[in-house]
């Protein structure tokens, strides 16, 4: 990364003056060159520092070029000013689990969604690896309009494959691998496409778990995903698994039946009856979930959550994913006004969809799920396991982008701080992937991808959405420019 110490007058001079090749170089903030904005009078919230004051930021080229407590407009003339007294500045949002590869007509829409709400970053967790790749590489093309990707390619998952494309409910996202050989194959394709992380996926063996994680280790490669049902979340996270999404099956090993769930797990994943791989995840959740949440046992919960402290094995909850089918909030306020800049034929099925969804009562064991994973979360946050923000959009009526200001709020609902939930959606991600010292906070020489929002976030999570512009490597979008690709978004394509 270029470093954008401000130089003296006299260096600019010299360099400007004694040489031509100086001047292409000169990259420095410079009162001459145009590709600088000044944003004036804002109040900054940095994710590790907090609420700031009053600043007066340099936008130069793609970064935080300067932060300055005092005025510096005088100093850069001849500099574009955006007035942004009143507002205040934090840094972009990641949606940490997203899906480009789970419905094609939604897909197109993703990108414009995700910038006009201010997410500036997502990482695919599952899909055909051709698919999410194209994804990538169209965000890179443009990275001043689309967020940056990271991608996992597709689940890996055992024998019995969850997600093979047999059907509509399970769309072809992850790939089979019958023995450890398979995995091999599978992870040094994937290593040759450029993924970000790798996915494991509940139907592996321990053995190929195992393995997995010794190949991504080799490769410097973090793995998330679903605890094996072959497994224990606590062998899991012992064999170095990252990070977790949904908490998925964590119920099943605090539960003081643990030992005999297992056992009954390994044996119905022997799969006599050879069921295909989606139904026979099914039945296994249907005859243990609720059977474990019934029978939790706080001491049991503690050991897992003591063994995902001490193997620093991160969480991506997706609150809303869970607490949405038993709240329904889908045909009201911010959420019905996000359906209106999906593409109308999305847009209709989903409509028809929620309400034939709202017109049955919520089931008790639904109910229970939702209760058991906003506990889960107050345990896990008391313990101090790190979060990331994500989603599962498209997944379950859940908008790209608008949903992500839903979890943040879901997440301050069960207990956290506002500048807890803002750090799980931007220092911890850019942390996460080793970035943090260019991603994810208001500090000079970082990356200038930024919101400017009317309200203080700090004051109340919801203002998150109160966005009144957006900057994507340095490229400021005014609220109008916001507006115009997001209703375009539902006319296109
Ligand atoms: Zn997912």
């Amino acid at each position: 990364m270029i470093s954008l110490r401000k130089p003296s007058r006299y260096t600019l001079l010299f360099l400007c003056l004694f040489g031509l090749f100086a001047l292409q170089n000169c990259k420095s903030p410079d009162p001459l060159l145009t590709d600088q904005y000044i944003i004036d009078n804002v109040t900054v919230i940095d994710p590790i520092n907090g609420d700031q004051g009053k600043r007066h930021l340099l936008i130069h080229d793609n970064q935080i070029a300067l932060i300055s407590k005092a005025s510096i407009t005088d100093e850069y003339p001849n500099t574009k000013i955006i007035d942004a007294s009143g507002k205040y500045v934090m840094p972009g949002l990641w949606d940490a689990h997203i899906h480009f590869d789970y419905d094609k007509l939604v897909a197109p829409k993703m990108l414009d969604l995700f910038l006009g709400y201010g997410i500036t970053y997502v990482r695919d967790t599952g899909g055909q690896i051709d698919i999410v790749k194209a994804w990538k590489e169209k965000a890179q093309s443009d990275p001043s309009r689309y967020p940056m990707v990271k991608i996992a390619g597709p689940l890996i998952d055992g024998k019995d494959n969850v997600y093979d494309g047999h059907s509509p409910k399970a769309p072809p996202l992850s790939v089979q691998s019958k023995d450890t050989s398979d995995i091999r194959k599978i992870v040094e394709s994937l290593v040759q496409n450029d993924v970000d992380l790798l996915k494991a996926y509940e139907m592996l063996t321990p053995d190929q778990f195992a393995y997995l994680m010794q190949l991504a280790k080799k490769y410097g490669l973090k793995v998330t995903g679903h605890v094996p049902l072959s497994m224990t979340v606590s062998q899991a996270a012992d064999l170095g698994f990252n990070s977790m999404e949904h908490f998925r099956n964590i119920e099943l090993s605090c539960s003081y039946e643990r030992e005999q769930l297992l056992d009954q797990r390994q044996s119905l994943l022997k799969n006599k009856d050879e069921i295909e791989g989606y139904v026979l995840r099914s039945n296994i959740h249907t005859a243990q979930r609720i059977r474990a949440i019934e029978t939790n046992d706080e001491s049991m919960t503690d050991e897992v959550l003591t063994s995902l402290k001490k193997n620093d094995t991160w969480q991506i909850p997706t609150l809303t994913l869970y607490a949405a089918l038993a709240d329904r909030p889908y045909l009201d306020g911010i959420w019905s006004e996000s359906y209106e800049y999906l593409p109308d034929t999305v847009k209709n099925s989903w409509t028809a969809r929620i309400k034939e969804m709202v017109s049955k009562p919520v089931t008790e064991s639904l109910q229970q799920q939702v209760d058991w994973y906003s506990h889960i979360f107050s345990k896990v946050y008391e313990k101090e396991i790190p979060f990331m923000v994500g989603t599962d959009c498209p997944i379950y009526f859940l908008t790209p982008g608008m949903s992500l200001h839903e979890e943040l709020r879901h997440m301050v609902r069960c207990g956290m701080q506002p500048i807890e939930a803002i750090q799980a959606a931007t220092t911890n991600p850019a942390l996460y992937f080793d970035m943090e010292n260019e991603i994810g906070r208001v500090k000079q020489n970082y990356i200038a991808d930024l919101i400017i929002l009317d309200k203080n976030p700090l004051d109340d999570i919801k203002n998150t959405l109160t966005i009144h512009a957006v900057i994507k490597n340095g490229k400021y979008w005014s609220k109008s420019e916001l507006e115009k690709i997001l209703s375009s978004s539902s006319e296109e394509g």
